[in-house]
C-alpha cells in the first residue's frame, strides 16, 4: 500500500504515521524529518533547508523533489510506504504522480485554533520520535527518551505554516478528489480515537 497522508502541521499525520507503521509494516517517509536529520548533520541540504524552517516557509521544489526522488529510489515495485508532509504543492503532487501509482491520500481535518493549540505544546522525544504534551510529561511516556521542542513550534512560525498550507497545500485536496483518492478523516479526538477513523476508512 501507497499512501499520502496529507493535513495542516499538527493534523497528527506523524503520530498515526507511527500508528500505520505498526499494524501495516508501511515505511515512513517525512520530509521534515529528512531535513532536520540533514540539518543535525550538517549537510549542505539542511542548512538551505533551515533558512525556509525557520521562517515557516516551504523550502523550494526543486530541492524537495530531487530529495523524494532519491528516497523513492531505495524501494522496491512491492514496497509499502507513506509520505508524510509530502507533496505540499502542486508542482510536487504532480511529479509525485509521474514516478508511482498511489493507492490512497489520508485527509486529516482539523480547525487552525485546534492545530495553534496543539503545536504550542508539542514536546518531541529526542530517542524514538514520539509525540507528546509538554504540559504532560517532562521524560518520553514510550521509553523515557529525553523531550525536546521543535524550533519551528512557536506561535509567530506555526501561524506562518498554517498560512502557507492555505495557500499552498490546500489545493491538493481538490487534486487528489478529481483523483478519486482522498479519503477524509476527523482528525479531532485522541491519537487512538483518530486511528481507529483511519483504519475503517482503509477497510472500504
Ligand atoms: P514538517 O515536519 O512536515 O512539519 O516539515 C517541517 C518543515 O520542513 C516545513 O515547515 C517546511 O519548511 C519543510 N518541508 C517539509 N516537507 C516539505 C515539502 N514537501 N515541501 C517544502 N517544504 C517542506
Amino acid at each position: 500500500m501507497r499512501l499520502v497522508l496529507l493535513g495542516a502541521p499538527g493534523a497528527g499525520k506523524g503520530t498515526q504515521a507511527v500508528f500505520l507503521k505498526e499494524r501495516h509494516g508501511l515505511a515512513h517517509i517525512s520530509t521534515g524529518d529528512i531535513f532536520r536529520h540533514n540539518l543535525k548533520n550538517n549537510t549542505p541540504l539542511g542548512l538551505e533547508a533551515k533558512k525556509y524552517m525557520d521562517a515557516g516557509q516551504l523550502v523550494p521544489d526543486e530541492l524537495v523533489m530531487k530529495m523524494v526522488d532519491a528516497k523513492l529510489s531505495e524501494f522496491g515495485e512491492n514496497d509499502g510506504f507513506m509520505l508524510d508532509g509530502f507533496p505540499r504543492t502542486v508542482p510536487q503532487a504532480e511529479f509525485l504522480e509521474s514516478k508511482i501509482k498511489l493507492d490512497g491520500v489520508i485527509l486529516f481535518k482539523i480547525s487552525d485554533e485546534a492545530i495553534v493549540k496543539r503545536l504550542t505544546s508539542r514536546a518531541v522525544c529526542k530517542e524514538c520520535g514520539a509525540v507528546t504534551n509538554i504540559h504532560e510529561h517532562d521524560k518520553c511516556p514510550s521509553c523515557g527518551g529525553e523531550l525536546y521542542r521543535r524550533d519551528d513550534d512557536n506561535e509567530d512560525t506555526i501561524r506562518s505554516r498554517l498560512k502557507v498550507f492555505h495557500e499552498q497545500t490546500e489545493a491538493l485536496e481538490e487534486f487528489y478528489r478529481a483523483r478519486n483518492l482522498l479519503l477524509e478523516v476527523d482528525a479531532t479526538g485522541m491519537p487512538e480515537e483518530i486511528f481507529a477513523r483511519v483504519l475503517e476508512l482503509l477497510s472500504k
